[in-house]
């Protein structure tokens, strides 16, 4: 690995992820630890460390997949609603220094709850398989 960013190892392809979507700019990977089934993350694959140290131009990449990547989740999985998540700083919960988007599926009247669950890797693969965007 070579900056220690586990992100960053993950866009290498050195470490396998639950991929869902990926073009020249950005890739996006279901959560290990889930908060709900379907919890995505959205990274750039250049290394920035929060928000605030990342480019307007790649923000607005970013966003503009986190949408496209959250329709197509609501409509393949489906869900009722969902979260995007964005953390910067020990203090607001980021734990990995890679900036990324969460975006956490709902259902029903759950409403806001940030916990994550031990994923299940067979069932992360399956539904890898099955929320892959072509
Ligand atoms: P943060 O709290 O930094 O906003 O979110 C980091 C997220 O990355 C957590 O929800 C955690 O479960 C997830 N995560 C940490 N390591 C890995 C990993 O190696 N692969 C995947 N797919 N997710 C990870
Ligand atoms: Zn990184």
């Amino acid at each position: 690995m070579k900056n220690d960013c586990i992100f960053c190892a993950i866009a290498a392809g050195e470490i396998p992820s639950f991929k869902i979507y990926e073009d020249e700019t950005v890739l996006a990977y279901l959560d290990i630890n889930p908060f709900s089934t379907g919890h995505t993350l959205v990274i750039p694959k250049v290394h920035t460390g929060c928000l605030l140290d990342t480019p307007d131009e790649t923000i607005a990449a970013i966003m503009s997949r986190v949408k496209k990547i959250a329709a197509h989740i609501k409509t393949a999985l489906p869900c009722d609603g969902f979260n995007i998540l964005q953390n910067n700083g020990e203090a607001a919960g980021q734990t990995v220094k890679h900036v990324h988007f969460h975006i956490v599926p709902r259902n029903g009247s759950g409403g806001l709850g940030f916990e994550n669950h031990a994923g299940d890797m067979q069932a992360l693969e399956e539904l890898a398989g099955r929320l892959r965007m072509k």
